[in-house]
């Protein structure tokens, strides 16, 4: 492992561009006939990055390739992000209780998937979670930083949580929201959905071998750099600078979510910023750090958020029961132990830094 070389480091993964550290030093030899684009951007609030290969396209083309790839994830930004004035999201928060607001077909895109996750996850999932977050202090709206709200104020703003309350016209591609107050948050799917698109417009510009990263959420095409797959180490949620295991990937998607970097603590009680829908106050669930890979980056990165706000063993048996879907869920268990829990399908293909607990 010492050979690893990474290149880029978010909150959960890190991404090396080269092998993923065996000291084979694999094809090196024909790296010098790849064109490479990379790109750093800033866009839906988080960092963007995007690396691509070549042997086919020239430098011009692949460049060309990137800045539309980019251009995409603006668009989703324009359409999905809270902060931007005119975007879907605002129009549907702005818009009064049961009025029909039309939308991109890509923003309903994203609400029927949200819908779907929300479905999958026993309601964990849950994008009109929004006012819960904000009334605990770790929202846009919230007024002081980590407060613990009163049981009438959790109730009100209940009032206003439920996929139930969201109502989608795919037809017509409209959504109307039910109660007064309502709002909507596509930060736990969004990102993910860019990685998708970004990818989507990269493969039709006939680019093989790719990275795209959109604030923690990846999706590689073919292999990388040095035509082995691509390289992601999963962070140890506790020890600072190591991690856990490394996933070796291709034409696959990886989504993140992890509790340790935004929490707050009240005599003694951890607060997590992850909200339970269902009962109004944050996750105690324990999960730390939840890793999921599949084929669709916007459902990898919702279905992160999703366990990470149930708890372990109904993510557990969730996780195992998609086929599509495999991923890593790690639990504090106190005295500074983790439980981690790696699905049967990753199992025979990774090999972790810690020992793992089984269930
Ligand atoms: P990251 O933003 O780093 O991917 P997470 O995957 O943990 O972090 O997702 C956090 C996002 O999900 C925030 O935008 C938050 O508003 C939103 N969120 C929090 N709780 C829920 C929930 N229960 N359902 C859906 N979205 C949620
Ligand atoms: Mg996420």
């Amino acid at each position: 492992m010492k050979y690893l070389l990474f290149v880029y480091s978010f909150l959960n993964l890190l991404i090396s561009l080269t092998g993923c550290g065996s000291d084979r030093n694999a094809n090196v030899e024909d790296a010098g006939c790849l064109a490479e684009t990379l790109i750093e951007d800033q866009v839906m609030g988080t960092a963007v990055h995007m690396v691509l290969y070549s042997d086919e396209l020239n430098k011009s083309q692949l460049d060309k390739a990137a800045a539309e790839a980019l251009e995409e994830i603006k668009r989703v930004e324009r359409l999905m992000s809270s902060w931007v004035e005119d975007s879907d999201v605002s129009r549907i928060n702005a818009a009064k209780k049961g009025e029909w607001v039309e939308i991109d077909r890509s923003t309903i895109d994203v609400l029927a998937n949200a819908m779907l996750i929300g479905a999958i996850t026993n309601k964990a999932f849950d994008i009109t979670v929004s006012p819960l977050v904000d009334l605990w202090g770790f929202g846009a709206k919230s007024k002081g930083p980590f407060s613990i709200p009163s049981d009438e104020e959790i109730s009100e703003a209940m009032r206003t949580v439920g996929h139930g309350k969201v109502l989608l016209d795919i037809g017509n591609s409209a959504v109307s929201l039910a109660e007064e107050g309502m709002t909507i948050d596509l930060g736990g799917i969004a990102k993910g959905y860019a990685v998708d698109r970004a990818l989507s417009v990269l493969y039709k510009n006939g680019v093989d071998q790719a990275m795209v990263e959109v604030g923690g959420e990846v999706g590689v095409i073919g292999k990388n750099k040095d035509r082995e797959k691509w390289c992601i180490g999963v962070r140890h949620p506790l020890k600072r600078g190591n991690f856990l295991t490394v996933l070796e990937l291709e034409n696959e998607f990886v989504g993140t979510s992890g509790d340790y970097e935004n929490f707050f603590v009240v005599d003694g009680v951890r607060y997590s910023h992850i909200i339970d829908p269902r009962t109004g106050r944050p996750t105690t669930s324990n999960i730390t750090s939840v890793t999921v890979v599949g084929t669709s980056c916007a459902k990898v990165d919702a279905l992160a958020t999703g366990f990470s706000v149930l708890q372990y063993e109904d993510s557990i048996k969730i996780l195992e029961s998609l086929p599509d879907i495999e991923g890593i869920i790690v639990r504090r268990a106190g005295d500074g132990e983790l439980d981690i829990y790696v699905s049967e399908g990753l199992r025979r293909k990774i090999r972790l830094l810690e020992p793992a607990t089984t269930k």
